[in-house]
């Protein structure tokens, strides 16, 4: 058997391919990892091994007959507690799983998150004692709230979601790759969605190639979702034959790069700052154009994001009334004492009991948003929208005007992730105080707010540095296949200048 599986999808397919490893000791390997791991609570669900037996048989079957249906075919993937798939409870699979398992993925379980996708910290876990641990050093956070995809990454390949970052950062804290695709572009039915106008289904894996052959296998319409297109049909497009996969790859002399100043804030930390001032100097040395810009409602994206987002997480989870389906107290049982048993103290006890802080704070400021208690009861929320319609006009126009590719963007404002005691026991940390947390989004609300693809990429540049860092790469809306061939690119570049993540 195998030591070790090789952590990205590419180099365990060409072993298996070669028959120097069999899709029996990837398995065995995935599953002895989650048992040697399971102290960083990263899953919350594991698939019972048995139960692959069969899958494990044929995927085996046809490397052997060199008929393999996919660079995914017989590898171990893990999902983000946010889908439904069959073998747990539902009885139906997220489109997007049903995808992965139509060509050949064997879905080994569930990962632990933020409840319903809100945190940045994976802390707020499923069970409150389920706090996600980094696996570079178990002290710390691994980012959220694809918290536990990203630990089960850091040894395989997984799946999060995003609404404003939550497979960016978790890829910044443990040094990973991570795709945030346009939106629409992946079908989100079986998703249990937090904020329907920007939550997107993305890749985290240990190389681009790998997000390229998540993405491929993933994206499409899908008549189950009316918001799942089909991009070629989209007419704003700029540039159609960017839409697709299409074997060449692009050079990055010529490739027009967008340097944005209103990223570049005070509170950016130093060594952040030298790893953009380092990326522009490589690029620059193979001939790309660096174009100074200037978007100015970029400083809007964050109270954009803060307005709408708890809006329509507030409006998506009022179906969580313990009546229909989810927490429920039964009535007269013991457990249900309480002297008021009308309908909506039961609602409230359901809701009160069920939801953990961090989506009582978002429903609270949801609601409080949608309220009366404004002349035009949801006037801040259109408002919001229309922020969004602006900074849409605005980044469309920068791009187009100066015929951009990319724009590059930091992660994360802090290069550590935060220490899980400093955050349990800081008053003015994120536990006690959410604007804390809320700040950290200030780069990856960006992407969602204008639905565009977004790509994060691990940098280690110095071996001291206990954390690897990262950098975003950020296209427009639509040439997702663009930015996948331009992040292949850099990620030789960063080899070649050993500003990569040793994996
Ligand atoms: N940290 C952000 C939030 O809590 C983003 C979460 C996400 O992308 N799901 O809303």
């Amino acid at each position: 058997m195998a030591t070790n599986i090789p952590r990205t999808l590419k180099s365990a397919q060409q072993l298996l391919r070669q028959g120097q490893i069999r899709v029996s000791d990837i398995i065995d390997q995935a599953y002895s990892n989650i048992q040697s791991k399971s102290h960083l609570n990263a899953f919350v669900n594991v698939q019972d091994k048995q139960k692959h037996a069969q899958q494990i048989e044929e995927s085996q079957k046809r490397y052997s007959e060199g008929k393999q249906l996919s660079d995914i075919d017989g590898l171990p993937i893990a999902i983000k507690h946010t889908f439904i798939f069959q073998g747990f409870t539902p009885n139906i699979d997220a489109t997007v799983i049903r995808k992965l398992k139509q060509n050949g993925a064997i879905i080994v379980g569930k990962t632990n998150m933020d409840e319903f996708g809100m945190g940045s910290l994976g802390m707020y876990g499923y069970n409150d004692k389920k706090i996600t641990r980094n696996p570079i050093d178990e002290e710390y956070i691994a980012g959220g709230s694809s918290s536990g995809s990203a630990v089960a990454t850091k040894s395989g390949y997984s799946l999060g979601t995003d609404t404003g970052g939550s497979v960016s950062y978790p890829a910044h804290c443990c040094g990973l790759y991570s795709m945030k695709p346009s939106y629409g572009r992946l079908s989100r039915f079986g998703q249990i969605l937090y904020s329907s106008s920007n939550d997107v289904i993305g890749p985290m894996t240990n190389s681009s190639d790998d997000l390229e052959s998540l993405f491929d296998i993933m994206q499409g319409e899908d008549s189950n979702d009316s918001n799942c297109i089909n991009f070629s049909n989209i007419s704003k497009i700029r540039h159609q034959d960017r839409l697709t996969k299409n074997p060449e790859n692009i050079s990055l002399q010529n490739l027009r790069v967008g340097i944005v100043q209103e990223f570049d804030i005070a509170e950016l930390d130093n060594r952040n700052r030298t790893i953009q001032d380092n990326l522009k100097s490589i690029l620059k040395d193979q001939g790309a154009q660096l174009i100074n810009v200037q978007i100015p409602l970029i400083k809007y994206a964050l109270p954009f994001y803060f307005t709408l987002v708890p809006a329509e997480a507030s409006s998506n989870l009022s179906r969580y009334d313990g009546i229909k389906y989810g927490y429920q107290i039964p009535i007269g049982s013991q457990a249900n004492t309480s002297a008021k048993q009308d309908l909506f103290d039961y609602i409230e006890r359901v809701r009160s009991e069920a939801f953990g802080i961090n989506v009582k704070r978002r429903v609270l400021l949801g609601n409080f948003l949608l309220s009366s208690r404004f002349e035009d009861y949801n006037e801040k929320v259109i408002e919001s929208q229309r922020v969004r319609r602006l900074l849409i006009q605005q980044y469309c126009k920068v791009m187009e005007e100066n015929q951009l590719d990319i724009i590059i963007s930091p992660v994360s404002i802090g290069i550590e992730p935060p220490k899980i005691n400093d955050i349990l026991n800081d008053n003015k940390g994120a536990q006690k105080n959410p604007v804390f947390e809320y700040k950290m989004d200030y780069f990856t609300a960006l992407p969602n707010c204008l639905g565009i693809p977004a790509i994060t990429m691990p940098v280690q540049e110095c071996k001291t540095y206990k954390f690897p860092s990262s950098f975003m790469i950020q296209g427009y809306f639509g040439e997702d296949y663009h930015l996948l061939k331009i992040a292949k690119e850099l990620d030789s570049l960063l080899r070649i200048n050993k500003l990569n993540v040793e994996i």
